[in-house]
């Protein structure tokens, strides 16, 4: 079994509901165990073209039974399963499911790059803060230290949770 960490952000809908229904989703996979979710941030979208809906994003942590690839499939399924369009990589999207950590592994395939290059954004670091201020992130450093660096701008705690 791997511990990861998957991040989950929805700027289209009801957006908690597609939050909740990710984890959810993820909850029922056979080969993956639900260890924890982070508290519920809203954050202005980055990167974007045009305005858009603000997004709420958290941290699921997992642990998961086969590979990171099979993890990503799993999760671009629930993604397809809760309406996610694929063809607007920077669109607004009901749900988006990146693994930000598989473990202590480090890849850069065409498929999949771990540990995501979104990592060290500002919401992330907040969501696996909440769950393990003390983990390392591969090449990076200690969760803890980055978001004592990091601009809180732009990131809010969101107040109904999860
Ligand atoms: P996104 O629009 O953020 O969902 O990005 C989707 C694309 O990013 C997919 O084609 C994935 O193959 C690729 N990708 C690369 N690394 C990751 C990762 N760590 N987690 C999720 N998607 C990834």
């Amino acid at each position: 079994m791997t511990r990861a960490f998957l991040s989950l952000g929805s700027n289209l809908g009801d957006r908690l509901g597609y939050l909740w229904a990710a984890v959810e989703a993820l909850g029922r996979g056979a080969l993956l165990e639900v260890l924890g979710v982070s508290r519920v941030y809203e954050t202005e979208p980055v990167e974007v073209e045009e305005a858009q809906p603000d997004y709420l994003n958290c941290v699921v942590e997992v642990e998961y039974g086969a590979s990171a690839l099979e993890l990503l499939r799993f999760c671009q399924g629930i993604e397809a399963a809760l309406g996610r369009d694929r063809k607007g990589e920077k669109l607004p999207r009901t749900v988006d499911v990146d693994i930000l950590l598989f473990g202590e592994e480090v890849l850069e395939g065409p498929y999949l790059v771990v540990p995501h290059p979104g990592v060290g954004r500002t919401f992330n670091l907040r969501g696996l803060a909440d769950l393990d201020a003390r983990l390392y992130i591969p090449g990076c450093g200690m969760v803890g230290e980055l978001l004592a660096d990091a601009s809180l701008a732009g990131v809010g705690e969101y107040g109904e949770g999860l």
